[in-house]
């Protein structure tokens, strides 16, 4: 883009001419005084049908009670990065706890589930080396690939034997003679953040023993949530061991309603993590209070399994009362679920017709998600309520109908 001032403003011409503009709605407060799922916005009460807080501890009093306390004992800021000054107790205790949680050796803290993704990629491979990842992988872990400098490629979705084949492909196109002693990755989401459906991990795990490749699993919207004790989705496919996934990462601003994220693995990861990692090294470190509040959360998602139960049954209440209304829904046994559009003006009306209807559901359309296949992401949190999910199926439909009908007029004025 040149730097004359017009190369923006076309730019931005250019966004909206393909209904891709990204407004940031303003949260002015929340309704009531539990619970994150009703808020306030442009004055109108709103029911939140589109964050990732899915079993509703952003506001829990325990867990804002932790942050509370750990400012008071501990300040607000780390002061520096872990390697200076920044590392506190609650850090080291948080990171133990994690690990024991999803049964690594250790684990280690991030400011962001995007900074461990860059973390743990750029770490294991570089130049000369071969990614293969999902191609419906999280932007983190692509933009980590890239910054690896490794050669990447894209398999179809959820599709292991298409992973099998572009690494049996290695020879024919990575350039550089000897290619077979290089290092190789497999990455992939746990649960898709897009489209709520589960990666088949047992057979990337094969794959990956098998062609002696990293495997790295983003589980960022499968922990807490997903598995009877709320591990993930390597619990949830029957109990994948570390031996099988031996890089594991996980965020804390989604199920565990807090802000940050880890990678978990063997001590030897761990340790080569903080030698080289250089979004671990060069950047401050989380606030202890909020590690502190972290291992609240961890702890009450653990007491409270109820959030787990309900927020999976809310998804299931939804699907029902969706089928029943004859709207099309996509394979996914999350709490996130996508209604898929197509067009990314189809989209931001469906998503206005809610809003209209008091419900807050955000249009994602590409680069997020492929062409073609703008949608709604409607996802849900253990507080809302039986009657909230009925009401949003309800508008919805009604909502999904309008869009049909101008389909139709559409293509009876064009005709
Ligand atoms: N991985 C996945 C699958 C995600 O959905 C997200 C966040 N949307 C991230 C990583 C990034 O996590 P964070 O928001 O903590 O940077």
């Amino acid at each position: 883009m040149s730097p004359d001032p017009r190369g923006l403003e076309d730019a931005l011409v250019e966004i909206e001419r393909r209904h891709l503009v990204r407004a940031r709605r303003t949260i002015e407060a929340f309704a009531r005084s539990e619970g994150a799922t009703e808020v306030i916005v442009e004055g109108r009460r709103l029911i939140n049908f589109c964050g990732n807080d899915y079993l509703g501890l952003a506001r829990h009093p325990r867990v804002s009670a932790a942050l509370r306390n750990g400012a008071a004992a501990w300040g607000v800021g780390s002061g520096a990065s872990h390697l200076v000054t920044g590392h506190g107790v609650e850090h080291a205790r948080l990171e133990e706890e994690l690990a024991a949680f999803v049964g690594r050796e250790r684990a280690l803290l991030f400011s962001t589930g995007y900074m461990a993704n860059l973390a743990a990629i750029t770490t294991l491979v570089g130049r000369g080396d071969r990614v293969v990842l999902d191609r419906l992988s999280h932007a983190s872990l692509i933009d980590a690939a890239r910054l690896s400098g490794a050669h990447l490629r894209r398999f179809a979705h959820r599709d292991a034997g298409a992973a099998r084949r572009l690494l049996a492909a290695e020879r024919d196109d990575v350039s550089d003679a000897g290619a077979s002693g290089r290092g190789r990755l497999i990455a992939s989401d746990g649960v898709f953040s897009m489209d709520g459906d589960v990666a088949p991990v047992g057979e990337l795990a094969s794959l990956a023993a098998k062609s002696r490749a990293w495997l790295v699993i983003d589980d960022a919207h499968g922990l807490g949530v997903l598995g009877p004790s709320g591990r993930g989705t390597l619990e949830y496919l029957g109990g994948l061991s570390a031996e099988a996934v031996p890089v594991l990462v996980g965020t804390l601003g989604k199920a565990f309603g807090t802000f940050g994220a880890f990678v978990a693995g063997s001590r030897a990861l761990i340790e080569v993590l903080v030698q080289r990692a250089r979004s671990y090294i060069y950047t401050t470190a989380l606030p202890q209070a909020l590690a502190a509040a972290t291992r609240v959360a961890l702890r009450v998602s653990q007491e409270e399994s109820w959030r787990r139960e309900r927020v999976l049954a809310l998804a299931e209440r939804f699907r029902a009362a969706a089928r029943e209304r004859g709207i099309a829904l996509s394979p996914s046994e999350t709490p996130i679920q996508p209604i898929l559009i197509g067009s990314p003006e189809g989209a931001l009306r469906a998503s206005r017709g809610l809003f209209e209807a008091g419900f807050w559901v955000a249009a994602i359309r590409p680069p997020t998600v492929p062409q073609g296949t703008a949608r709604l992401r409607i996802s849900f949190s253990a507080e809302h309520s039986d009657s909230q999910v009925d009401a949003l199926a309800e508008s919805l439909s009604r909502s999904l109908r309008g869009l049909d009908r101008s389909a139709c007029d559409a293509e009876a004025g064009a005709r």
